[in-house]
């Protein structure tokens, strides 16, 4: 085989492991260990928030640079598992919500399902959105990365409008959703891409003050455990006909299921929690009684060991 050909055939070989490698088919997240050992780790994302299991704690307000409010020229490429949205603005910024220091923008993509009822990673009490949005937001210096993430869910029909004041509605978010899903749906082929001009205030919508929060990890591999999590009360809604193409032209669904928590506390940062109507899910096993027990284990294993010494210091 000449070295000409070497070259070809190494290359497609690399390509096809690559091509390979993951997804949410024959490749999902069920054997994502397999390849990435840290997806099976003790600190991964998503997660069931059990919210009578919540710990309210007064966390700071997000502080986003001015730069959000304004149109920036975002380029949407499909990536051969989501629409990934980048920028060229690098004055993108977010800081306060008790995070370490400044991050600074990365992308945000998208997370989505076969119906209207499933599709968000993030699940509350056991029940699933259509899908979920995640801004990512990384400090270079700690190598943390922040992720504010939006549950979405559908309205089936148009014609719909509320006059409750409580409902989540919210035109400008929608509207510029609206916005990016016309541009996102003609990118069927991996990377494609196309420009367009999007405003992230708009797109996140009116309240991130109720959140909730921990520490977790990238959702798709490598699983990376240095995200701190930060997913809103107030979901974004939209027309549920807007997944359609993202269903039909790329993957039937694109989420991984919720991990075990673990060792790991959930806090909230608004006062009153409403218990689950699901009974299973108001059973908190919290991290402190686990700590407890762990330390009475302990307590009990040093009194055996205390007894088996002064028995054999006896004996001999
Ligand atoms: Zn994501």
């Amino acid at each position: 085989m000449s070295v000409h050909f070497k070259t070809i055939f190494i290359l497609i070989l690399i390509n096809k492991c690559l091509a390979s490698d993951w997804d949410y088919l024959e490749h999902g997240p069920d054997v994502w260990s397999e390849h990435y050992p840290t997806c099976g780790g003790e600190r991964q994302s998503p997660i069931n928030i059990k919210t009578a299991c919540t710990i309210y704690q007064p966390l700071d307000q997000f502080i986003l640079t001015p730069d959000h409010v304004t149109e920036n020229n975002f380029i949407a490429k499909y990536n051969g598992h989501t629409i990934s949205s980048e920028t060229n603005n690098k004055n993108l910024a977010l800081q306060g919500g008790n995070l370490t220091g400044t991050f600074y923008f990365d992308s945000f993509h998208l997370h989505w399902g076969p119906n209207h009822n499933v599709g968000s990673e993030h699940q509350m009490n056991g029940l699933k959105s259509a899908g979920e949005s995640h801004f990512v937001y990384r400090n270079a210096l700690t190598n943390e990365r922040a992720v504010l993430s939006f549950l979405m869910e559908t309205r089936l029909t148009k014609s719909f409008r509320s006059n409750n004041k409580n409902d989540f509605y919210d035109t400008k978010s929608e509207s510029e959703w609206k916005k990016f899903f016309d541009v996102a749906q003609k990118l069927t082929h991996e990377n494609d891409s196309a420009s367009i001009d999007l405003s992230l205030n708009s797109l996140m919508g009116n309240n991130r003050n109720e959140y909730w929060r921990y520490a977790g990890s990238l959702t798709t591999p490598p699983c990376t455990e240095n995200v701190i999590w930060t997913i809103f009360k107030e979901p974004i809604v939209l027309l549920d006909y807007e997944f359609n193409s993202f269903r039909h032209e790329l993957f039937f669904e694109s989420f991984r299921g919720p991990q075990p928590l673990y060792y790991r506390q959930v806090y909230r940062t608004f006062r009153d929690e409403i218990q689950s109507k699901i009974p299973d899910e108001n059973c908190c096993i919290s991290a402190k009684s686990m700590g407890k027990s762990m330390i009475f284990n302990n307590k009990i294993n040093s009194i055996y060991f205390f007894a088996a010494f002064l028995i054999l210091s006896t004996i001999f």
